[in-house]
């Protein structure tokens, strides 16, 4: 096994890309606590909607996109804050599954990304 870590500028880089990417996805998650907001209030406020059934199918699939969305944005904050979490320990870039360094240009491409290629594979992620 190969244990390569990185060096102070691109510990520097990463930190820099995670935060700027954690930012964001903290923004993203506070827009659908909104959006969720509205739509749980127009689903109990029935008088406010002309519709006669406020809980039909368009806002029942609307709920359900929010939802979705907020359960895949909550788990990319999870994902950000471990590889942060890894970059202060140390282990960042290094595969957590395999012990193998993970190749710059793929953190490149998914900063928050903790399995090499070939276990991201394995494990169907
Ligand atoms: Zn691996």
């Amino acid at each position: 096994m190969h244990r390569r870590t990185l060096n102070a500028a691109q510990v520097a880089e990463f930190e820099g890309v995670l935060l700027a990417r954690r930012a964001d996805v903290a923004a993203q998650r506070s827009r659908l606590d909104g959006s969720l907001a509205d739509v749980r209030e127009s689903r109990s406020d029935g008088m406010a909607d002309d519709e006669h059934d406020p809980e039909g199918p368009t806002m029942s699939s609307e709920w359900s996109r929010l939802a979705g969305t907020q359960l895949a944005v909550d788990d990319d904050l999870v994902q950000v804050d471990a590889a942060l979490e890894r970059l202060a320990d140390g282990s960042y870039g290094t595969c957590v599954r395999c012990g193998e360094s993970i190749p710059i240009d793929r953190l490149r491409a998914r900063p928050e990304a903790s399995l090499c290629i070939a276990c991201a594979q394995a494990v169907g992620g």
